[in-house]
């Protein structure tokens, strides 16, 4: 048995990242940058106004009101050329370039104009430097402004339009293949008969797949048959990046995954963590041409949630070239005490807020254990308690990781 951060370091050892393809900037959104974006233009490109008003001289405030001839006009996208002299002031807007000889930007609110507009008068002062923006004071052309590996947000597009990144080079999204087994699986549409239940898990595992950046297809369900199990397997394996199955890993007399992967000449790098829940986890990889990373996923549905964000996440973000694929580890203070386990880490669904001091809190979920999913789906967080700590009493200091959407 192996601990979960070994297990997270052998998926990452063995994934990958995929090749770059490049999209417009409109499709780039979630996706992970492949190669640093340099800043092609300072910015801003030119000294800016920051205010509507007048562009003038700090220097021609020796009294107040100032009365200043008013030279011209610079607008935004259309600047004034010409050079301010002394006793002079230029109208100005926001985003104009700041004419040669100012030094300095005077709200329109303190000004009044006279003469029909060829004189202004001012009733304040500036100081050199005021209401304007300085060329190169926010980035240097050539200066490193997103590098490889981020993921772009919305706010990253906008670094991208700015230094005109139309396409944009990212790393191709994982095809990932989800197939539910278990013969007592009936599809979400259908009455499920005596003995047997909906199936949810392929409906989760694509979720959190699409979350992760995956395309995804949910695969026929495959029952409990080696044969059908191993014929499934071997299809999935042409078209996916990466297939995740849901049962059939425990125990059982009909827990078939691991034999028809075996059968196929899988190579299993683990197959039973120190967690609680989903110890019975496997990773493998598929000896076809696309080497098809596999996880066998226990398939309790709060298993197979906590084992596909902690492993098969990892795998997708990293196929992406994720810089961080795993699940950021956060402080947080338990809110109430959580109960742990001997030979195993718990990874335990909670509710994440905070304290009068502005302190992370986490409030373990009162739930019935691995198949609790409705109990679940109110979580935001998981609580991880140390193999060997029976209980983690409230007020104490606990890691957590945040769950995907
Ligand atoms: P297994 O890992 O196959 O032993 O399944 C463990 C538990 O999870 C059993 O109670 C199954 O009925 C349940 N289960 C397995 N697959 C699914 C699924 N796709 N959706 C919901 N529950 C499932
Ligand atoms: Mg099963």
């Amino acid at each position: 048995m192996i601990q979960v951060e070994e297990a997270i370091r052998i998926v990452q050892e063995q994934t990958h990242s995929l090749s770059v393809e490049r999209v417009g900037l409109d499709q780039a959104l979630g996706r992970v940058l492949a190669a640093d974006v340099l800043a092609d233009t300072d910015l801003p490109p030119f000294d800016r106004a920051q205010m509507d008003g007048y562009a003038v001289r700090s220097e021609d405030f020796a009294e107040v009101p100032a009365r200043l001839r008013v030279a011209g006009e610079a607008a935004a996208g259309r600047g004034w050329r010409g050079r301010l002299q002394a006793g002079e002031a230029v109208r100005i807007m926001t985003g104009a370039p700041l004419p040669a000889g100012a030094d300095s930007v005077q709200q329109v609110e303190l000004t009044r104009e006279l003469e029909g507009g060829a004189v202004v008068e001012i009733d304040c002062a500036t100081t050199p430097g005021q209401f304007y923006v300085r060329q190169a004071s926010e980035i240097s052309a050539g200066e490193t402004v997103l590098r490889a590996g981020e993921e772009i947000n919305a706010a990253k597009t906008a670094v991208l339009a700015s230094f005109g990144c139309a396409e944009v080079p990212v790393y191709r999204r994982p095809s990932v293949a989800v197939l539910a087994t278990g013969t007592e699986l009936v599809p979400v549409n259908e009455q499920p008969g005596a003995d047997q239940i909906r199936d949810s898990n392929s409906y989760s595992l694509a979720a959190y797949a699409r979350l992760a950046g995956a395309d995804v297809m949910r695969l026929p369900f495959a029952g409990d048959e080696p044969e059908l199990l191993r014929q499934a397997i071997a299809e999935a394996s042409s078209s996916a990046d990466v297939l995740v199955l849901s049962g059939g890993v425990s125990m059982g007399v009909y827990d078939f995954t691991k034999t028809a992967l075996r059968s196929l000449g899988a190579e299993i790098f683990f197959e039973r963590v120190s967690l609680r829940p989903g110890k019975p986890t496997v990773f493998a990889r598929l000896p076809c041409e696309r080497q098809t990373l596999v996880f066998g996923l226990p398939g309790n549905p709060v298993s197979v949630s906590v084992t596909f964000n902690l492993f098969a996440r990892t795998a997708i973000r990293a196929m992406q070239g994720c810089a961080e694929s795993a699940l950021v580890r956060e402080w947080a203070v338990l809110a109430r005490p959580a109960r742990g386990a001997l030979e195993r880490t718990s990874y335990l669904p909670a509710t994440l807020g905070t304290d009068e001091e502005g302190r992370l809190l986490a409030e373990p979920l009162k739930w019935g254990g691995s198949s609790d999913f409705v109990a679940f789906a109110r979580a935001d967080a998981l609580v991880i308690v140390p193999a060997g700590i029976k209980t983690a009493e409230a007020g104490s200091v606990v890691r957590v990781v945040r769950l995907p959407g």
